[in-house]
């Protein structure tokens, strides 16, 4: 398995500004905002993308929604909605290949993405 700079921040290795964490993901905030809030939550547990969900333990995928929703209700997110997305591959956009989730928001987002 390819080690990335979100497996670092994951094994506190590399400093980000997190704003969740438990046992299983870290939640922090993007470099890169493309949204007045912009959160990447992300597996401790190292997994390169959505091809790799039939192999991961399901009730860790579900545990990564859970914590979107978390990050996204203390964000203050909740009630006017967000996005969610995970980016796959190199037509998904992907760049680093460590499965990431961001919950933007803080604005109203356009459909469809680009
Ligand atoms: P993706 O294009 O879906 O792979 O998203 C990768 C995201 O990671 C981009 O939005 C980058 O801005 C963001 N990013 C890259 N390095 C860091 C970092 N060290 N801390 C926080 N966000 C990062």
């Amino acid at each position: 398995m390819t080690d990335t700079i979100f497996g670092q921040i994951a094994r506190g290795e590399m400093e980000a500004d997190i704003v969740y964490e438990d046992d299983l993901a870290v939640a922090f905030r993007d470099l890169n905002p493309q949204a007045p809030v912009h959160v990447l939550v992300i597996p401790r547990e190292s997994m390169v993308d959505l091809n790799d969900a039939p192999e991961v333990e399901a009730a860790t995928l579900g545990h990564l929604l859970q914590v979107c929703a978390t990050v996204a209700k203390q964000e203050g997110l909740a009630e006017d909605g967000y996005r969610v997305v995970a980016n796959t591959g190199d037509n998904g956009g992907q760049t680093v290949n460590h499965l990431h989730l961001h919950v933007l928001g803080g604005r109203a987002m356009l459909w469809p993405p680009g």
